[in-house]
C-alpha cells in the first residue's frame, strides 16, 4: 500500500494537538480544511491530549478562542482514560488526587469519590498539577510510605510542558520527586501508553487498522500508536527535525512535513 492508499484506509484520526495543528497560539492554516475534510469524508477525528490540568471544557474554550469548534465528543484525554483504567481496576476506590480542580472534577463526574482525608484514601492519583503544594508532596509520600501497595497511577509522563517562555515541570518530574523520596514508581496512563487510543477506538467502533495517530512527538505520540497497533504518522511541523527522526529507533508509519497533506490524500 503506497502512503496516500494508506492515509486513505483510515477512518479514526487521532490527533496530538500543539505542534500539530496549532503551535502555542497560532492556528495553523491548514487545520480547519483538514477538520471540516475528515468529517465530510465519512470519518472521524478526536483531539488527543496527554495534559491532565485541563478539563475537556477548558480545551473546547481554548480550540473556540484559536478558532476550531469543538464538543465534549471530540476529545480523548488522559484524564478520561485515567477514569476508565480506575473503573477496571479500582472501581470504587476513593482518591486522593495531587492534580488540579478540574481533574478532580472530571473524576469525580466519573463517579468516583475524591477525598483529602488520608484515611480514607485507596488509591493515589498524580496529575499536571498546577496548583502543586508541598502539603500535596507530603501527603502522597505519606501514603506511598505508610500503605504497602497502595495504587499509584500518574495521568501522564511528560518532564516538562511547552509554554510562551520555554518550559515549566509537568507530571512526570513530580513523580520523579515522590520517587526520590519514597522509591515508588507509578502506573502511568497517557501517551506512550496505548491506553487513549485504544479507548478511542472502543468508544467509537473503529478497528486498529482504520486508526492513526498523528503527532508531533516521537517518543509519546508515535509511540502510542506503535503500542497500540494503529498507524504512526509524524508531522515535522512541532517538535521533531528529521534529524531526530533519524536518530530515533521508533519508526513512525509516515512522515509528513505537516497534517495538511492528509487533506490532499483523503480530499
Ligand atoms: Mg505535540
Amino acid at each position: 500500500m503506497d502512503q496516500k492508499e494508506l492515509l486513505r484506509s483510515k477512518k479514526l484520526f487521532l490527533f496530538d494537538m500543539d505542534g500539530t495543528l496549532y503551535l502555542g497560539n497560532r492556528l495553523y492554516d491548514f487545520t480547519n480544511e483538514l477538520l471540516r475534510t475528515i468529517k465530510n469524508t465519512g470519518r472521524r477525528y478526536l483531539f488527543m491530549t496527554n495534559n491532565s490540568s485541563k478539563s475537556v471544557e477548558d480545551y473546547i474554550k481554548k480550540l473556540e478562542k484559536l478558532g476550531i469548534a469543538a464538543t465534549r465528543d471530540d476529545f480523548i484525554t488522559s484524564s478520561q482514560a485515567t477514569a476508565h483504567y480506575l473503573k477496571l481496576h479500582h472501581p470504587d476506590a476513593r482518591l486522593y488526587v495531587c492534580g488540579t480542580m478540574s481533574l478532580k472534577r472530571e473524576l469525580e463526574r466519573e463517579g468516583f469519590t475524591v477525598t483529602e482525608n488520608l484515611s480514607d484514601v485507596d488509591c493515589i492519583v498524580m496529575g499536571f498539577d498546577t496548583e502543586l503544594t508541598f502539603r500535596k508532596l507530603e501527603d502522597v509520600s505519606r501514603l506511598l510510605l505508610t500503605r504497602e501497595n497502595i495504587p499509584y497511577i500518574a495521568t501522564n509522563p511528560d518532564y516538562v510542558c511547552p509554554t510562551e517562555f520555554g518550559s515549566v515541570p509537568d507530571c512526570g518530574s513530580v513523580c520523579d520527586m515522590i520517587f526520590n523520596a519514597t522509591g515508588k514508581r507509578p502506573v502511568v496512563i497517557g501517551k506512550p501508553s496505548p491506553l487513549m487510543p485504544k479507548l478511542a477506538m472502543a468508544k467509537w467502533g473503529y478497528a486498529a487498522e482504520e486508526t492513526a495517530v498523528v503527532g508531533d512527538r516521537i517518543y509519546t505520540d508515535i509511540k502510542s500508536a506503535l503500542n497500540a497497533g494503529v498507524t504512526g504518522i509524524l508531522v515535522l511541523s512541532g517538535e521533531t527535525t528529521s534529524e531526530m527522526l533519524e536518530k530515533s529507533g521508533d519508526k513512525p508509519h509516515i512522515v509528513l512535513q505537516n497534517a495538511s497533506f492528509i487533506t490532499d490524500a483523503i480530499g
